[in-house]
């Protein structure tokens, strides 16, 4: 097969396991920076153009999209994805995920456990928002941060309105969470290909950080997951439609509750920590599903 990567950094740890992955298993190989692709949307003929070349005859193409450039980066899938080219993970269920606010509409209706969440646009509906959390401590969050940054512990209800009211004026974009106190600073991050999840870990914070985010110095072990986290961490996947995603869990004292859902899950932290090679199932899964058009929307909506 020949198969795109995109992303913007081939130096980047996952991105070369995928490289070497692909090889490995006798794929003709290509990183692409999403960011030097440029379109044709000339009416049914898309086609996807990079550093002065039309980029024909790839059957698979595996998004690595940054959060910073999910707009541009989900715009260049679909191109590929009208092209006929498969994707990995397609971009509408990227830009689902992407949106935590989204994402969590989507979870709650098929019922997976979640932490109270709620979202106003409004500074004179503060109050109420912050009862309907339960009240204080609780978690503000930015939409579409990562990393950790963005996400705030705010201890006392004076706090968290302050932090809310601050967020609104600057017009950010902001969800505000029950804090899952019982976590003590740990998460779950569940690795799932093709509807199953082959890989956990536990992340937890350094000492004194609710955080458990690598990038925050967090730091990851195995961990034996229970069959409702597995089951919560897949039915999480196929709500948003990723093939391939990193289901983060909590848990607390009412069950399993999804965080977020990353449809570039990084593999150094969870190959590291499990010693798997979840590269090449990656590559297995794609040489199993990858026919041409075998996407659900082809780049519809
Ligand atoms: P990001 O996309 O920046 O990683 P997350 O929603 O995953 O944002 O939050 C970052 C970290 O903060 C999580 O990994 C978790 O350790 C902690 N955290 C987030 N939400 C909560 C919550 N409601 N209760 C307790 N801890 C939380
Ligand atoms: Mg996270």
């Amino acid at each position: 097969m020949k198969i795109a990567i995109l992303s913007r950094n081939e130096k980047l740890y996952s991105t070369r396991r995928l490289v070497e992955a692909s090889e490995a298993r006798g794929h003709e190989v290509e990183v692409i920076d999403v960011l030097r692709c440029y379109m044709n949307i000339t009416s049914m003929k898309p086609e996807v153009h990079y550093k002065g070349r039309n980029l024909a005859g790839f059957d698979a193409v595996i998004p690595r999209i940054g959060a910073s450039v999910t707009f541009y980066g989900t715009a260049v899938l679909r191109q590929f994805e009208m092209m006929g080219v498969y994707p990995l993970s397609e971009s509408v269920a990227i830009s689902r995920s992407r949106d935590k606010l989204r994402a969590l509409q989507l979870l709650s209706r098929k019922g997976i456990g979640l932490p109270v969440t709620g979202f106003a646009h409004s500074p004179d509906d503060v109050g109420d928002l912050i009862k309907m959390v339960d009240g204080a401590p609780l978690v503000i969050k930015l939409l579409e941060g990562t990393q950790g940054i963005g996400v705030v512990l705010a201890e006392t209800k004076s706090a968290a309105s302050s932090v809310i009211e601050a967020f609104m004026g600057l017009k950010a974009n902001i969800l505000v969470q029950e804090f899952i106190k019982e976590a003590g600073g740990a998460d779950i991050r569940c690795l799932v290909v093709g509807g199953k999840v082959v890989a956990s870990m536990k992340r937890q914070g350094q000492e004194g950080e609710f955080r458990s985010n690598i990038h925050r110095g967090g730091t990851a072990n195995l961990i034996r997951i229970t069959p409702e986290e597995r089951s919560t961490a897949v039915r999480a996947a196929k709500t948003m439609g990723l093939n391939v995603c990193g289901v983060d869990l909590l848990r607390s004292n009412h069950g399993p509750v999804v965080m977020e859902v990353n449809s570039s899950p990084g593999l150094r932290g969870i190959e590291g920590a499990t010693g798997k090679d979840i590269a090449s199932m990656i590559i297995s899964f794609i040489e199993k599903n990858a026919k041409a058009g075998n996407t659900k929307t082809r780049g519809h909506g």
